[in-house]
């Protein structure tokens, strides 16, 4: 039960007594050493939360639901649309499983510390693949299992992880992509060697392992069991990368402490979740949402967790949610619309655990939130996220008597516990602009950046005070807190809710000897929410002729298919500023 009746005096709590806040919430995880501060700002000017406390977030996502007598509940539930296999896995058998594959991480050498990279789909096994490094320390890096050589190629150098795991193959639709030939090119390319390789095969199409170096994933699972070490509540328990501004992927790291704080909280808070309840996020587990509650979060609070393989069809959501009694649906409004789009053939059953969905990830517009909620018969609410925050800055409030809310202009609630957001208007006086949030961030937020093998202060999101951080998101915000997202302030592009810069793909596209100079921009997409077009202008000193396939072909080689570019407008020139940088915007509206 939660302490407070309203919205003002929770965040009001927050934000006089932060202290006294956080050490509370914290009573929601189970720590070796229990934390006696709550903040402490760093040598190097950044903070940690809970420094001088204990923990290890394997033991209160698996373990001590075991010792409490939720052995026998299902942990997680998960569904393959590609090859429409289930499985169901309670505590006590994820215990048993993650405990052998720290086991054998271990036997290979993983120690504290290490990286450990998981290029997979959603599957039971990438859970136990975070979970096991959670367990002995080692810092996971989930990367999205539809990535090319190159980038792959990136991610390893980034983080020089000691093991690199990966499944046979994931799905395009139904089709099966295996997955060592971009794993072959990857290691080829990149500087760093990995110790060893670990493969989960799959009957769909299985690899040949490469003698010495590959091991089998279920064979390894099989060693004998590794307890969860106590680590420092600011150790790291992983990096995610994520496109900014400057066109190079960033390593965002979080902590242990923070991150489960934060994540206890919110599922009471947020999602109105208790222990026992289901939670189903139709996220891949290699994005922020699916690391945080996909695993993290519904596990932290003794939760059902369902997870999904490749994009649920509506009829696949319902049944889900009807079979296992989801309380809570988290999607995306890409996933929406295509719901929308086959749902028109269905008659919708009667969904009685279901008490809301949420949506994140992407603008939302108020026609598909109607849709949404006339099929399913729910509230609908929208919430704010970043990967580098690991949790929703704005919500609406679940846990908290609230009025239901209204979907005007991307109302995407009012801030969660800690976040102190403030417009930094784009005219003087006007209502719009920038939003930046007040340090230090709340508990769950990102711990720095990683860059040459160490965790950095995050300058990039700093602003020249160094006093706010910029999210890069432009909105407004009303008397009452509400805040309205209008979209980004940078050439970030959301692509089915996956984060892409646009100078990420100039990039690429530059590096085309028959290319003179290009920019890319998004465009609204009917489906996928908005889609990137290039406009390039080829090199007049070249003789042949460039063709559209030809950068659209450079782009997926090197980025993954997921991408979508699909369309390359050719102009003899392109529309700059005096000082001769180019105007993106001038290019939406030609
Ligand atoms: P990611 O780090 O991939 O989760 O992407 C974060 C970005 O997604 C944010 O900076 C926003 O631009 C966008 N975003 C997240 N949630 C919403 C939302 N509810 N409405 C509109 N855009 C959103």
């Amino acid at each position: 039960m939660l302490p407070w009746t309203t919205y003002e005096a929770m965040y009001d709590a927050a934000r006089n007594q932060p202290k006294q806040f956080w050490l509370k919430a914290a009573q929601r995880i189970t720590w070796k050493q229990a934390p006696v501060t709550a903040c402490r700002t760093r040598a190097d000017g950044w903070h940690d939360w809970f420094p001088d406390a204990t923990l290890n977030t394997c033991h209160n996502a698996v373990d001590r639901h075991v010792a409490d007598g939720r052995g026998g509940q299902a942990a997680l539930i998960w569904h393959s649309c590609a090859t429409k296999e289930r499985q169901v896995i309670s505590y006590r058998e994820l215990q048993g499983r993650v405990a052998g594959f720290a086991g054998g991480l271990r036997s290979l050498g993983v120690e504290k510390g290490d990286r450990v990279l998981i290029a997979m789909p959603t599957m039971i096994e990438t859970a136990i693949a975070m979970l096991a490094c959670a367990r002995i320390g080692a810092v996971h890096v989930v990367v999205f299992a539809g990535y090319a050589g190159p980038e792959l190629a990136r991610r390893i150098n980034d983080v020089a992880p000691k093991i690199i795991i990966i499944a046979s193959c994931s799905f395009q639709g139904q089709t099966p992509i295996p997955s060592a030939p971009p794993l072959h090119e990857a290691l080829a390319r990149a500087t760093h060697r990995p110790r060893a390789c670990v493969i989960v095969q799959r009957a769909a199409c299985p690899a040949s392992p490469v003698p010495v170096r590959d091991h089998d994933f279920h064979a390894l699972e099989q060693s004998a069991p590794a307890g969860p070490v106590m680590l420092r509540a600011e150790d790291p328990l992983y990096i995610l990368h994520t496109s900014g501004t400057t066109g190079k992927a960033k390593g965002i790291v979080r902590d242990n402490g923070g991150h489960a704080v934060a994540l206890a909280l919110s599922m009471e808070l947020i999602y109105g979740c208790k222990p026992g309840d289901t939670f189903f996020t139709t996220s891949d587990l290699g994005w922020v949402v699916g690391h945080s509650y996909g695993v993290y979060a519904p596990l932290i609070s003794g939760c059902t967790s369902v997870i999904v393989e490749g994009g649920a069809s509506a009829s696949a959501i319902r049944a889900l949610c009807h079979e296992h009694d989801v309380k809570c649906l988290f999607t995306t409004p890409t996933q929406m619309r295509l719901m929308r789009q086959e749902s028109r053939h269905l008659s919708g059953a009667i969904l009685p655990a279901l008490a809301r969905i949420f949506v994140a990830g992407e603008y939302a517009d108020p026609t598909l939130l109607d849709w949404a909620r006339s099929y399913f018969h729910k509230p609908v609410v929208n919430h704010w996220w970043q990967t580098e925050t690991g949790w929703s800055i704005t919500a609406h409030f679940f846990g908290l008597p609230e009025r239901e809310p209204v979907a005007l202009m991307n109302d995407v609630g009012r801030p969660a516990p800690g976040f102190c957001p403030e417009i930094v208007p784009s005219m003087p006086g006007e209502q719009c602009g920038e939003i930046v949030l007040s340090l230090p961030l709340p508990p769950g937020c990102l711990a720095g950046m990683w860059k040459e093998g160490a965790i950095h202060v995050p300058t990039a999101y700093l602003d020249e005070t160094g006093q706010y951080y910029r999210t890069f998101d432009e909105g407004m915000i009303e008397a009452n807190h509400a805040v309205h997202m209008l979209g980004r302030s940078d050439d970030v592009i959301k692509v089915a809710g996956r984060r892409i810069s646009g100078v990420q793909i100039e990039k690429i596209i530059a590096t085309h000897p028959s290319v003179h100079a290009c920019a890319v921009v998004a465009v609204p997409d009917a489906l996928r929410g908005q889609r990137p077009v290039a406009y390039v202008v080829p090199d007049p000193t070249v003789e042949r002729t460039l063709s559209a396939g030809e950068i659209i072909a450079r782009v997926s080689e090197v980025l993954g298919r997921w991408i979508g570019l699909k369309e390359v407008r050719f102009v003899a020139c392109l529309p700059t500023t005096v000082s001769g940088k180019i105007t993106r915007q001038r290019l939406l509206v030609s």
